[in-house]
């Protein structure tokens, strides 16, 4: 299904001009790998054994790919304007600040009377990689939020036209949080970005996070910046300037198919993979006291 997407992608009928998309191809910016089917991981990761948070004050550490958290909060199973879709993957933890920029826009959701907010996938309790759906998620600073309760695609992937369940309302819970400041980046399908630029009149400048992505045509993945106090946090190379919607081209161009699948298997490699973690993610897979003597 995933892998249709991507083939419809690829068959696009779009003469456009070639440019590669800003965030592919950077290690630290893979997105999650949900859209791919690779085998999972077939020894258990350390990292997915953990039921407890790694003690210590809030830390994210390394990439987003290739990285831990220590301090990781859950994320209560609802509250005021969200739900936790999957509560039974336990996928709940991320640091302190991305629990707090879900509860905000919750809260901010609610107070305007649009849905809740249904949220997929945060973090492991320690964060690390996770033996299978992402690349990413490993800093406790990825969060991906369903479009739609029930997580429904949003677009057709023959047609290469968002679905009308892709509505205002939907367009406008993105832009709220593409708006949020601790924000710095959110992943949709391609085909939803382009809809996006279209439909965007006036303030376009939460468009910039807005990135293109395979896959995510059923959730959106929100990641945040790096906390300024996280400092083994590494950082994405910074946005490129503007909305972000001339650099589409690349995506829909029969001419970057074999580019495109280039990228899409570089990307795919990665994910349930085992990348070498930073010397600061040691100390955090030390057993550890389920709770303080
Ligand atoms: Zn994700």
């Amino acid at each position: 299904m995933r892998i249709a997407t991507c083939l419809a992608l690829t068959l696009a009928l779009s003469a456009v001009a070639h440019a590669a998309p800003t965030d592919a191809a950077h290690d630290a910016g893979v997105a999650d790998g949900a859209v791919v089917a690779v085998p999972a991981l077939k020894l258990p990761s350390p990292w997915s054994q953990f039921k407890t948070a790694a003690n210590g004050p809030a830390q994210s550490i390394g990439a987003y790919s290739a990285g831990c958290v220590a301090g990781a909060v859950p994320i209560p199973l609802r509250g005021d304007g969200f739900r936790i879709a999957k509560p039974e993957r336990r996928r709940i933890f991320g640091h302190p600040i991305l629990v707090g920029t879900i509860q905000d826009l919750g809260r901010r959701l609610k107070s305007l009377h649009l849905p809740p907010l249904f949220v997929g996938d945060l973090g492991q309790a320690r964060g690390g990689p996770a033996p299978s759906g992402h690349a990413s998620h490993q800093t406790g600073l990825d969060v991906d939020i369903q479009f739609v309760a029930g997580g429904n695609k949003m677009v057709d992937a023959v047609k290469q036209q968002p679905l009308k369940i892709f509505t205002d309302k939907v367009a406008r819970i993105v832009e709220l949080a593409a708006a949020d400041p601790r924000v710095e980046r959110i992943f949709v399908n391609p085909i939803l970005k382009r809809a996006l630029c279209t439909r965007t009149d006036e303030d376009r400048a939460w468009l910039r996070k807005v990135r293109p992505w395979w896959g995510h045509d059923d959730h959106f993945h929100v990641r945040l910046a790096c906390p300024p106090d996280s400092l083994g946090c590494l950082p994405q190379p910074a946005l490129p300037p503007g909305d972000g919607c001339g650099e589409l081209a690349w995506w829909f161009d029969t001419k970057a198919q074999a580019d495109r699948a280039k990228a899409h298997d570089s990307y795919s490699s990665k994910v349930g993979a085992a990348p070498p973690l930073p010397e600061g993610c040691k100390a955090l897979l030390d057993p550890q006291p389920e709770t303080p003597p």
